[in-house]
């Protein structure tokens, strides 16, 4: 059995984040789904979660969120920084307000979010943060250099939370998947396309699972599953770690 939590969930409106929000409340959890993106309103209600619209670049809207999360349910015991975006570009050409957009929504949102959690979580004596990363948490790929940076950035975040959190009951680990389907890795296969001069089955087969030990793309719910173990009271001597979620990619 899964005690009952309070989570708040970003990035929500499809792929990992809606997957999450929807596992989550299988098991009985209470949780406030973020997004700026009005279809994740449907995606809550369709699942019985609530919905908070914010673009998480903003600073404010960050604070906003945790803050109708305690109004609504009166704390927040699990966050799951999930939003994110892909931009697919060489340094030389990469547009400084796309670098700027990329960490402040993948970096920057999820220590606001955690800051403004925080309270709530030391308040109760038990917390979870569960970051959202990456493969490019862990590797790099041509291309993705304010993507992977703001990813390998995320894992800094996430072993600092965990020092500073032990003592405390609040755990904080990172799941780093390799392409899983969702409209992000959709975007990604035409872009790579246009950037390799490929078409998009070959971008698959040959960039994507190119270093894939299992050839598939990873379904959404599979990386909610890990998130879920992630946010449990099973996994309370669990903190700082990063799980790989990767058809074996970082394995040679
Ligand atoms: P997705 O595009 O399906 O979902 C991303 C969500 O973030 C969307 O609901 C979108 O509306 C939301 N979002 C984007 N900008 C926002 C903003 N400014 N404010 C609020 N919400 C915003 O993507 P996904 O593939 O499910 O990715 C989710 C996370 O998983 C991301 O952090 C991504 O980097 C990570 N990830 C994805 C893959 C993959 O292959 N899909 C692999 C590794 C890591």
């Amino acid at each position: 059995t899964t005690t009952p939590r309070v989570a708040l969930v970003t990035g929500t409106a499809s792929g990992i984040g809606e997957a999450v929000v929807r596992h989550f409340r299988e098991l009985g959890h209470q949780v406030l789904a973020v997004d700026f993106n009005e279809q994740a309103q449907e995606k809550a209600d369709a699942v019985g979660a609530a919905f908070f619209r914010a673009d998480l670049t903003d600073g404010e809207a960050c604070k906003a969120a945790v803050a109708e999360a305690i109004k609504r349910f009166e704390r927040v015991d699990i966050l799951v920084n999930n939003a994110g975006i892909q931009h697919v570009s060489p340094i030389e050409d990469f547009p400084e307000a796309k670098w700027r957009q990329i960490l402040d929504l993948m970096l920057t949102a999820p220590f606001l979010l955690s800051q403004a959690a925080w309270p709530s979580m030391r308040a109760g004596g038990w917390g979870r943060i569960v970051n959202i990363a990456s493969v490019h948490a862990q590797v790099a790929s041509p291309g993705k250099s304010a993507y992977i940076s703001a990813k390998h950035g995320m894992i800094g975040l996430t072993k600092t939370a965990a020092l500073e959190g032990g003592p405390q009951g609040i755990t904080a680990n990172a799941v780093c998947p390799a392409y899983v389907k969702t409209p992000l890795v959709d975007n990604q296969i035409a872009d790579q396309a246009k950037l390799h001069g490929m078409d998009e089955q070959e971008v698959v087969e040959q960039i994507m699972l190119k270093n894939a030990a299992i050839k598939r793309l990873i379904e959404p719910h599979e990386v909610a599953e890990l998130v879920a173990y992630l946010a449990s009271d099973a996994a309370g001597a669990v903190t700082g770690s990063s799980f790989n979620i990767d058809l074996g990619w970082t394995a040679q």
